[in-house]
């Protein structure tokens, strides 16, 4: 992340005002980012003075609310990218956070942050598509280290608190969370909250809290609060209301009925129907038998890895870039083919043991495809202002057979080239939809098998006008 200012003024600054001087809050803004300076290099103390410092000489002024806000004795301090793959308008930023975690115990924090990512990396779902996610840390204080719970209260950042399970489950206040996100510039409403002195783990919501720094724990509660899964497991930890049914649990034992029915008709091994499951031994059903992190298993299971990839392909878009920049379906825009051919390059994202294909059509204008099913017009730059819904809508299916078809290279490049000599003179479509197959070596089965939504494939246009020659 470049700055962390939430305000736009930093952008103004440099050398313009020379003769001017200044404009007012010039020096407030200076002070702010010398304060975000400070966190991001690890000096908290020096960055909480700063901030209070803020505060205190500009109480009227954007930045000196800002201080006043950081400067609070458990509060948000500043952030650093722990892993970057790209520009958070189309990765998965997940923002990893401390709880109760006071200032001289911050550089513990930091090096616990720094080892998750590589837990995601080596989990067979998320290390596929670990290029898709960001990792950033939020340096939050806590004044005191405790997690509140019978009868004591503490002054933490998240509000840290046990749950009423039988065993005392941590979990945080999500508006707290939420506002923490809403410090950084950009998010997915996605955070793993690390508290310092709690047990277990809770998620849901976009929010995964983990007592300590189990890893398989935050592996289990991140399927909760990113990919909205239920507990595969069958001991009771606390009283649960009715069994509801979702992608990976059911309270209908019928296969017929399953939300996995598509991975029992595809005969997809060790996908069935098991009883035990949502925290009870009866009356909910799972579906696999043991092979689950939701459940006690390792990884996850097949019926999880699908909503995985779907859900990071609801925020992520399979095309990163194009050039030239694609026109919407319906505009006068354009580029002209004047000399001997034209170059179209696409970028697709880049899983790490497989790749996305590519196809390429040219239409005359004329017989050009109408824009997608339940959506205005083409090209993943009207999705992305969306982010974190990415609603594309499946795509209209095209019968032609397409001029060219690429799997890519190994950094995910797509090239096409529309020659001069294979066209009329005319106005035209060129179109390159990508698309992950979610096939890997040695799996007989795509990890994905229903996209009800198209959230795999995506498309960009241009609009091509050959001149005479
Ligand atoms: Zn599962």
């Amino acid at each position: 992340m470049k700055a962390l200012l939430a305000l736009p003024l930093l952008l103004t600054v440099p050398h313009l005002s020379s003769d001017a001087g200044p404009p007012p809050d010039g020096e407030a803004t200076a002070l702010l980012e010398k304060a975000e300076g400070r966190a991001a290099a690890g000096k908290y103390r020096e960055a909480q003075r700063l901030y209070r410092k803020l505060a205190k000489e500009f109480p009227d002024a954007p930045e000196g609310r800002v201080g006043e806000r950081r400067g609070r004795p458990s509060a948000f301090l500043g952030a650093a990218d722990i892993v970057r793959h790209g520009d958070s308008e189309n990765r998965v930023d997940v923002v990893l956070m401390g709880e109760g975690y006071q200032l001289k115990e911050m550089k513990a924090f930091a090096k616990l942050a720094d080892d998750l990512p590589d837990y995601f990396r080596r989990n067979r779902t998320l290390g596929e598509y670990f290029s898709y996610f960001n990792f950033i840390r939020a340096d939050l204080v806590s004044a005191d280290n405790g997690v509140d719970g019978f009868g004591r209260e503490y002054d933490t950042a998240l509000g840290g608190h046990i749950l009423g399970t039988y065993a005392g489950h941590v979990g945080v206040n999500g508006g707290e969370v939420r506002q923490m996100l809403d410090e950084l510039p950009d998010h997915d409403g996605q955070a793993i909250v690390f508290a310092k002195l709690g047990v277990l783990g809770s998620g849901g919501g976009g929010i995964a809290t983990i007592g300590g720094r189990n890893m398989k724990t935050t592996l289990h509660e991140f399927g909760h609060s990113f990919g909205r899964l239920s507990d595969e497991y069958s001991s009771e930890t606390h009283k649960r209301g009715p069994t509801k049914a979702n992608v990976n649990v059911t309270n209908d034992p019928d296969p017929e009925r399953a939300p996995w029915k598509h991975f029992i008709d595809a005969k997809v091994p060790g996908v069935d129907m098991y009883q035990g499951a949502d925290g009870r031994a009866r009356g909910a059903w799972r579906p696999t038998a043991n092979g689950c992190i939701m459940g006690a298993g390792e990884f996850y299971c097949p019926v999880c890895r699908e909503q995985f990839i779907k859900l990071i392909y609801s925020v992520v878009d399979p095309i990163d870039r194009a050039s030239p920049p694609p026109h919407g379906g319906r505009t006068t825009e354009e580029v002209v083919l004047e000399g001997k051919e034209l170059v179209f390059e696409v970028t697709a994202m880049q899983p790490a043991n497989h790749m996305l294909s590519a196809q390429w059509w040219v239409f005359p204008e004329a017989d050009a495809p109408k824009p997608k099913i339940g959506s205005k017009g083409y090209g993943p730059y009207d999705k992305r202002r969306q982010k974190a819904k990415r609603e594309p809508g499946r795509l209209m299916p095209i019968d032609a057979k397409p001029a060219q078809k690429s799997k890519g290279k190994r950094d995910g490049e797509h090239e096409f080239k529309l020659k001069r000599s294979s066209v009329e003179p005319g106005r035209y479509r060129v179109i390159c939809r990508v698309t992950d197959p979610v096939q890997l070596r040695g799996s007989r089965h795509p990890w994905v098998l229903k996209d009800d939504r198209g959230l795999l494939q995506s498309e960009v246009g241009w609009w091509v006008r050959v001149e005479e020659e």
